[in-house]
């Protein structure tokens, strides 16, 4: 058996267009621009293409971007205030600090600065709270992108049993928490899963991804799924970038897993370009609220 592909990025395509045909309805109907400010500290290589990627695909949405770019040896103080300004700028609708941070740096207290109405990778405690309590303001990127790419691949998660592999509080809680709600952006069918969560101490690892109607790791840790932990005509949804010699890999041994899965998704080409729509869905959301 061979895995259907889950184009990622032709799917993201189609969410991208839909959402700059509402930007451009909303620019129209108020004059306001949606807004995005990128903050990027230090030289990070892998940080410099994700923020490139998020800045072209905003241009592209109507979306207008700015990118801040600060010195590895920021003061924490330093980067606070920044923030501070651009939370107090009323042309600027989303604010998105590029992880990870120097290690002089407290991410927490970065993450906790970002006024909780521009937070458009939904870290602040506010928002962390509200989607645990079903009732968010703007939903993690990556999470939501993983939701929108189930559901326009007509894949539905309501009553089948979920296992995510990873949770961090950037992929793995918060995909879990929304999974396992009433009700999502795309409809029950696409949450009311049955979610059980698996991290590094997690012991019968394959026992338990086995027993998964839809797998989604994301550990970071390269090919690390192999075809012996699935269930045969599993979805697999691969999140993992990770840099090797030969190039980026995921957390799925892809050859191999989609000989045995139904459904897989490509590293690259899968679950990222979905995030990146996601961060404008949240930023057009942010100028829409501003405007309420
Ligand atoms: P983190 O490092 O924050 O978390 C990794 C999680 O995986 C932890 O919960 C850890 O467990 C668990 N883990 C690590 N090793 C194992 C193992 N051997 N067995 C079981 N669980 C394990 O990573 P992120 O969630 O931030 O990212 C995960 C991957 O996804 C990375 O490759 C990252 O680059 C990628 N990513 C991709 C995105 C995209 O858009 N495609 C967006 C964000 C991330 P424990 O908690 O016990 O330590």
């Amino acid at each position: 058996m061979s895995a259907k592909i889950l184009d990622g990025k032709a799917i993201a395509g189609e969410i991208r267009a839909d959402i700059a045909k509402k930007t451009a309805r909303f620019r129209e109907q108020t004059g306001v621009v949606p807004c995005l400010a990128a903050i990027l500290v230090g030289e990070d290589p892998a940080s410099q293409v994700y923020v490139r990627n998020k800045q072209k695909a905003c241009e592209k949405a109507g979306i207008q971007s700015r990118l801040e770019r600060l010195p590895a040896d920021i003061d924490q103080d330093a980067l606070l205030n920044r923030i501070g300004q651009l939370n107090e700028d009323s042309q600027v609708h989303g604010i998105l600090v590029q992880l990870p941070l120097p290690d002089s740096i407290q991410e927490a207290a970065v993450l906790d600065a970002v006024a909780p109405h521009k937070d458009v990778d939904a870290f602040h405690p506010e928002n962390a709270g509200r989607l645990a309590q079903g009732r968010p303001r703007f939903l993690p990127c990556t999470p939501h992108g993983i939701q929108q790419l189930l559901h326009h691949s007509q894949i539905h998660t309501a009553g089948r049993h979920v296992v995510v592999l990873g949770r961090s509080e950037i992929v793995g809680k918060p995909l879990a928490l929304m999974l396992m709600q009433r009700d999502s952006t795309t409809g029950p069918d696409t949450a009311n899963a049955t979610v059980t969560v698996c991290h590094s101490l997690t012991s019968n690892l394959a026992e338990i991804t086995r027993q998964a109607d839809i797998l989604i790791v994301a550990i970071g840790r390269p090919n690390f799924l192999t075809a012996d932990m699935i269930q045969p005509g599993a979805v697999i949804i691969d999140v993992g970038i990770n840099r090797t010699d030969k190039g980026l890999v995921g957390d799925v041994d892809f050859d191999a897993v989609s000989q045995m899965a139904g459904h897989i998704t490509p590293v690259p080409g899968g679950v990222g370009p979905l995030t990146i729509a996601m961060v404008l869905y949240n930023t057009l959301t942010a100028a829409m609220l501003s405007e309420q």
